[in-house]
C-alpha cells in the first residue's frame, strides 16, 4: 500500500476504534458550541455532522437574525467566537425596544433605564455558525465524523426533529401554532439607531431587529409571525407588494421598510421533551424545548443548556472523576438546573401569544393596558427584563 494512503487507514482505523469521552451529535449552533465547550475542557469530543445534499447549503441561505443576550455572548465570548462578530457588521446592539399591542398598549426598554450597555445584540446566523466552525478546527480534542461514534456521553443537538430523541424513546409533546414566521433582511430609509420594534396586532407578531447588514445604521432582521395561510401568501407576493404590507402592518414609526434578501417561512410550534437524560444521553437546545421566536429566545435558551452542562461535567472532573461521564444521576443535576428557565420562558411567549391571538373587543382593551401597566410597574419590568436579556 501507498505510504500516505497507508497513514490515512491508520488514522481512519484509529477514529473508527476510538471511544471519545462525548459525541456530539448535532452540528447547529448549539452542537458546535458544546463541543468547544468540552474540548476546552479537555474531554475528547466526536461531533457529528449531518450530511448535506450538494449544493444544499448556499440554496438556502439563513436570512435570520438572533437576538442574544448577555449570558449567550458570555459564552460565545469565552468560546473565543465572539469578539469578530461586531467588527465583521455581523452583530449589532440593541438600545431600545418597543413593543406595540393592537390598541394603543405600549412597552418599552432601554439599556440606559436597565443600567446595562446594550439590552441584547442582533447576530446574523449564517456569520455565527461560521465563527463556530471555524473555531473548531482550532479546537484540539474535537473530531469532526459523519455517523455517530462510540463514547461515554451521546449529547443530541438535533434541533427540533430529532430522530435520535425517538429512537431514545425520551417523548417530545409538540403543539404546532398554526402560524409561520416570515424572515428576511430589510433596509430602511431612517437610521435605526438601535432600536428593536415588535407589534402584537391579532394574530400577527411583527418584529425588527436593529442590523448592520447590508446596510450598516439602516438594516433590520424581520420575523413575521402570522397565520400559515397568509404565510403563504406574503411569500408568493412579489417584492414591490411585500414592501408595501410590510410597511402597513409596520406604520410609519421605523421609517420607509424595503426587502433585501430572500424570504424564508418557519412553520411555529412549541414542544418538550418528556425526558430529557437517560444512562449515557442527554437533550440540548431544540432537541429539549422549541418556543415560539416572539421573545428570541430559543437559540439563548440553547446555550443556556450548554452552559450549564459543561459546568455540571467540569465540576464532576474536580470532586467525582470516578462517576461515569453518562452517569444519569450526574445528568441530573443539569435537567434539573435547565427546568425552570426553559419553562418559565415557554409559558411566558405561550402566554403572550394567546393573549393577544383573541380578536375580541374587552379582551383587546384589557391586553394592552396590560401592556402599558407592565410598562409603568418598575419590578414587573425588571423581571421580565431579566427573563429576557440576562
Ligand atoms: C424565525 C426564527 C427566528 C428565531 N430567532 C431567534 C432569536 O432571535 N434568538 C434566539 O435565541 N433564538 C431564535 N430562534 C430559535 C433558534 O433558531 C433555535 O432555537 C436554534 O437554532 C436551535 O439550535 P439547535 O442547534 O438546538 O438546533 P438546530 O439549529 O435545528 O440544529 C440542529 C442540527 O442537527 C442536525 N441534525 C439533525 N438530525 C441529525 C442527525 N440524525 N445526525 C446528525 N445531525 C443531525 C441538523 O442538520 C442541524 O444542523 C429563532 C427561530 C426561528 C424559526
Amino acid at each position: 500500500m501507498h505510504a500516505a494512503s497507508a497513514g490515512q487507514a491508520a488514522a481512519y482505523n484509529a477514529l473508527v476504534t476510538k471511544r471519545f469521552d462525548v459525541c456530539v451529535q448535532g452540528a447547529g449552533a448549539v452542537g458546535k458550541a458544546l463541543a468547544l465547550a468540552l474540548s476546552r475542557q479537555g474531554f475528547s469530543v466526536a461531533l457529528v455532522q449531518a450530511a448535506q445534499p450538494p449544493g444544499a447549503a448556499a440554496a438556502r441561505e439563513d436570512v435570520r437574525a438572533y437576538a442574544l443576550n448577555a449570558g449567550s455572548i458570555g459564552l460565545l465570548a469565552e468560546l473565543k467566537v465572539w469578539e469578530s462578530l461586531p467588527a465583521q457588521g455581523a452583530a449589532t446592539p440593541v438600545l431600545d425596544m418597543r413593543i406595540e399591542g393592537d390598541s394603543r398598549g405600549r412597552l418599552e426598554f432601554s439599556a440606559w433605564e436597565q443600567r446595562v450597555r446594550e439590552l441584547a445584540w442582533i447576530v446574523d446566523a449564517a456569520a455565527l455558525e461560521q465563527e463556530l466552525a471555524t473555531a473548531l478546527r482550532f479546537a484540539p480534542h474535537v473530531s469532526l465524523v459523519g455517523e455517530p461514534a462510540p463514547a461515554e456521553l451521546l449529547a443530541v443537538c438535533e434541533g427540533k426533529a430529532s430522530a435520535t430523541r425517538e429512537a431514545l424513546g425520551a417523548g417530545f409533546e409538540q403543539h404546532a401554532y398554526g402560524q409561520t414566521a416570515v424572515a428576511a433582511r430589510l433596509v430602511c430609509e431612517r437610521e435605526h439607531m438601535g432600536v428593536a420594534w415588535q407589534w402584537f396586532r391579532s394574530p400577527d407578531v411583527l418584529a425588527l431587529l436593529p442590523f448592520d447588514r447590508p446596510e450598516a445604521g439602516r438594516s433590520f432582521g424581520l420575523v413575521w409571525s402570522v397565520p400559515a395561510e397568509r404565510a403563504q401568501q406574503l411569500m408568493a407576493l412579489d417584492e414591490a407588494d411585500f414592501n408595501a404590507a410590510l410597511n402597513e402592518a409596520a406604520g410609519p414609526a421605523p421609517g420607509m421598510l424595503k426587502l433585501a434578501s430572500q424570504r424564508a417561512a418557519w412553520p411555529l410550534s412549541i414542544g418538550r421533551a418528556a425526558r430529557w437524560c437517560g444512562p449515557g444521553w442527554v437533550l440540548l437546545g431544540d432537541a429539549a424545548h422549541v418556543v415560539h421566536p416572539l421573545a428570541g429566545q430559543g437559540l439563548n435558551l440553547g446555550l443556556g443548556d450548554v452552559a450549564t452542562l459543561a459546568r455540571v461535567l467540569a465540576e464532576r472532573q474536580r470532586e467525582e472523576s470516578w462517576r461515569p461521564l453518562g452517569d444519569e444521576r450526574l445528568l441530573s443535576r443539569y435537567v434539573r438546573e435547565r427546568a425552570s428557565p426553559t419553562w418559565t420562558m415557554a409559558q411566558l411567549t405561550d402566554g403572550l401569544l394567546h393573549l393577544f391571538a383573541q380578536p375580541g373587543l374587552p379582551l383587546r382593551e384589557l391586553r394592552n393596558s396590560g401592556l402599558t401597566l407592565v410598562h409603568h410597574l418598575k419590578p414587573l419590568k425588571r423581571w421580565l427584563a431579566g427573563q429576557a436579556f440576562k
